[in-house]
């Protein structure tokens, strides 16, 4: 065909009418946060090929081609999943269904209309050392069946290698994210693992360079070892450094994670989409999952669950059923249990209190508590993402004294400017002084009209902990330590003596009950 001058520029002008829509999609990006708290966020994710929205965050139960334990169609129906994961690897080279996919497309195969991930095989190459297949030669073979998000092959290094090993697969991982340009990927959104093994400072770089590709979404890669471990201290550092390299506005896939009990804490650290294997596989060993751990079913007396399998039947009558039918049973309350979690958790970002379900969850198992701990050590950052006003603060425990709103009133106690003689009290006001202030451990001492405001309006137990009152000394600290020509007397119920060790040597301590004794009648006790 002849080529004039014309057809050319309407070709070129064609050419960038369909480049348009994919541009303005990566200027606003596919990802739009909504809500927020802790670190945590309800946002949606854009996923243009199926032409439908995920919100997040998600749980995206991970379907075997091979094995369906509960049909894809009932997932998105009965419990309600927009987002399901696949292994595109295990399609790739499957001689029964590799045609059918090629043809019919995944979303018909699986018979699902919400979004679908597919995974590439780098588990299998972790697991066996080979497969017969490069980056760009799957990547192309999850658009032509139909995949919503594609993954590349990363390396998933596993925690506490060396850090050689650690850097030079990272290196490899990140040429085959580059290498993802070459192939026309389309509407598909693409995944850019972040990896690093147990180094904060490889996982932020890893996290720069994956935000640096200009790919989609960002999955945190090889935390299952640590998961398995009970190692959530460590997956809180890994999930912090990626972020920090990430920044704010990107989509954290926290890969692997699938039980509920660490959920809530997931999404405080900033993870936005889960894949649950887990509720399949442990129904087929007869485990039982809840949000407070695992359970045999061999060793329940009851089920501690609403959901309808477990209304509808006793432990002994799911241990008589047949094997099929006994793993189909199980694998459905696991999975009600896990997305009534995430319902729970996405309630909890919108009353503005995820802190206090995380630190219920932290009850529940130790090495959940030192997950949250880790997560407290990172405050500062959480102050940057956590909203200014929210419901209402309850301090639940010691590890309440250390959540981002009471650094927050410290930050702010260093921009107040009292004068004059200015009592600090637990009691009442006292008009001997210029000013009068409350204190309330943990956040220490403020202007009582500030009274109103959140979180001063905490609920705060009358039997607090050591720690809230250090925490309150410190607060004090950092106003008297602002304010060096101000003369502040402390009036304290009883303070054990390491917070009044915190009180700079300047500001006098006394007892409340010495105080009483000049408190004027009529006086009002706020
Ligand atoms: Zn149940």
């Amino acid at each position: 065909m002849a080529t004039t001058g014309a057809t050319t520029a309407i070709d070129e002008e064609n050419a960038i009418l369909r480049r348009a829509p994919a541009e303005i999609q990566e200027m606003s990006g596919v990802f739009e946060q909504r809500t927020a708290d802790a670190a945590g966020r309800i946002g949606e994710l854009a996923v243009p090929r199926s032409g439908v929205t995920v919100e997040t965050p998600a749980l995206m139960p991970v379907v075997n081609p091979h094995v369906q334990t509960i049909a894809p169609a009932r997932l998105e129906d009965e419990f309600g999943a927009e987002i399901l994961i696949t292994n595109g690897y295990i399609l790739s080279q499957s001689e029964d269904l590799r045609e059918a996919a090629l043809s019919a497309g995944l979303h018909d195969l699986l018979d699902f209309s919400g979004a679908i991930m597919t995974d590439s095989g780098s588990f299998q190459l972790a697991e066996y050392g080979d497969i017969e297949v490069t980056t760009p030669e799957i990547l192309d073979f999850q658009y032509e069946i139909g995949s919503d998000i594609g993954t590349p092959i990363d390396i998933p290094t596993p925690p506490d290698v060396g850090r050689d090993r650690a850097e030079r697969e990272l290196s490899t991982t990140q040429e085959r994210l580059e290498r993802t340009h070459e192939v026309e990927t389309d509407e598909m959104l693409v995944n850019a693992p972040v990896q690093g093994s147990t180094y904060p400072d490889l996982r932020e770089d890893a996290g720069r360079h994956a935000r640096g590709t200009g790919l989609d979404v960002f999955p945190v890669g090889a935390a299952v070892p640590l998961l398995n471990a009970y190692r959530y201290d460590d997956m809180v550092e890994i999930v912090t450094a990626a972020k920090r390299g990430l920044g704010t506005g990107a989509p954290v896939h926290l890969f692997g994670a699938g039980h509920p009990m660490m959920f809530a804490l997931a999404v405080a650290t900033g993870c936005d989409l889960f894949d649950s294997a887990a509720y399949a596989l442990y129904a087929r060993d007869d485990r039982y999952l809840t949000v407070r751990g695992t359970e045999k079913l061999a060793e329940l007396d009851y089920l501690p669950c609403e959901c309808p399998i477990c209304v509808a039947h006793t432990p002994e009558e799911l241990r008589a059923l047949d094997d099929d039918e006994r793993e189909r049973h199980l694998a459905e309350h696991n999975l009600y249990v896990s997305f009534g979690e995430l319902r729970r958790i996405k309630q909890a970002i919108r009353r503005g209190n995820l802190l206090e379900l995380v630190e219920v969850r932290a009850r529940g198992h130790p090495a959940m508590l030192d997950g949250y701990r880790a997560l407290l050590d990172h405050a500062d950052r959480l102050e940057r993402a956590d909203p200014a006003s929210k419901d209402a603060f309850f301090h639940l425990s010691a590890e309440s004294a250390r959540r981002p709103e009471v650094r927050r009133h410290h930050d702010r106690l260093e921009r107040l400017v009292p004068e004059g003689h200015v009592l600090l009290t637990e009691g009442g006001e006292n008009s001997q002084y210029d000013e009068s202030w409350r204190v309330v451990p943990p956040f220490g001492p403020f202007p009582r009209h500030l009274s109103e405001t959140y979180p001063l309006t905490a609920e705060v137990p009358e039997r607090t902990d050591r720690e809230s009152y250090e925490a309150a000394a410190a607060g004090i600290a950092r106003l008297a330590n602002a304010n060096p020509e101000t003369a502040f007397t402390l009036a304290h119920r009883d303070w054990p003596a390491s917070a009044l060790e915190g009180v700079p040597g300047r500001v006098a301590t006394i007892p409340l009950e010495s105080m009483d004794e000049y408190d004027a009648a009529g006086e009002t006790d706020q």
